[in-house]
């Protein structure tokens, strides 16, 4: 299998990790921040299981649509041969059950209907692909990744895959190898074409730079460090070394998706980083970033230029 389209963690996901250590979230903003940290390791785990396929399996991962102003997204999409393959990915733990077709988890809280959800980016897709004069039959499938995830009344439906289901089912799969010899290309184009790079973001509550607490923030435990050392910084809560250099630039990332329509500049950087003095950043901007001149003011870009 290839990989023609790689996933990565979603901004939505990065932006609450973010906020989550500059302000005060409410329960349900942490509760959103922990559901997408969850399905975004669901979807990492089911890539290790597509790895395992053979070499006529092109994969396209974490796609989103817009088709006729309606929103979709897709998990994971598979090509062999004629047929697409397009797979929805669960990472619920714990006991669920359904009702009258509704499914709800233990506690009786209703959730959104998985099975549903793939049903209609099935049809959307099916659209879609048969618009722009494409022939590929589609088979859908619910995956259920999490060995912990029990439901009961559950459907003997054949594409939905529980997790002791799953290495069979895998197996199956990786089986499968295509008798027709199928260019992708095409299909792949259109597809990635229409993907869009920017999802809409529901579930951020309302932040300014002025409202958020500065600081850099240790990569491994996500604590604030509080002291600076000439070459590397180290985490007083969990003893983590990183050099200033890769933990500047780490912050002016998570900066950039923050704000992203706003200016890197030497004093917003300064206060957003707090505890680097004015001429190691400089230098680090300077090394790294594009300079823009324009008349008094300076603002840096991200450019190509490698760093020392
Ligand atoms: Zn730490």
């Amino acid at each position: 299998m290839s990989f023609i389209k790689h996933r990565s963690k979603p901004d939505e996901l990065k932006v609450l990790e973010s906020l989550n250590e500059r302000m005060n979230l409410s329960v349900k903003e942490k509760n959103d921040l922990s559901n997408l940290a969850k399905g975004f390791e669901g979807e990492q785990k089911f890539d290790e299981w597509l790895i395992t396929l053979s070499n006529d399996w092109n994969i396209l991962n974490d796609l989103r649509f817009d088709w006729n102003n309606t929103y979709y997204q897709i998990d994971s999409l598979s090509l062999l041969s004629e047929t697409i393959h397009l797979f929805e990915v669960k990472n619920y733990e714990g006991d669920y059950y359904i009702e009258n077709d509704t499914w709800y988890s233990v506690k009786g809280l209703e959730i959104n209907n998985p099975f549903l959800q793939l049903m209609r980016a099935e049809s959307l897709l099916r659209r879609f692909i048969k618009n722009l004069g494409f022939k590929y039959s589609i088979e859908s499938y619910l995956i259920f990744i999490n060995p912990e995830f029990h439901l009961y009344h559950a459907p003997r439906n054949q594409q939905i895959i529980f997790p002791t289901q799953l290495p069979r089912f895998m197996n199956n799969l990786s089986k499968k190898t295509s008798k027709i010899a199928k260019n992708h290309t095409q299909l792949i184009e259109q597809l990635l074409s229409s993907h869009l790079t920017k999802s809409p973001y529901k579930r951020i509550p309302k932040y300014t730079f002025d409202s958020l607490k500065k600081g850099v923030v240790c990569m491994k435990c996500r604590s604030f460090i509080n002291s600076f050392r000439k070459i590397s910084l180290v985490c007083s809560q969990c003893g983590y070394k990183e050099s200033v250099t890769s933990a500047v630039l780490r912050s002016i990332d998570e900066y950039m998706i923050l704000f992203p329509e706003k200016k890197i500049t030497r004093s917003t950087i300064q206060e957003w980083c707090k505890i680097i003095p004015k001429k190691t950043l400089q230098k680090i901007l300077s090394n790294n970033y594009e300079q823009i001149i324009d008349g008094k003011n300076t603002h840096y870009i991200v450019c190509n230029k490698s760093f020392n």
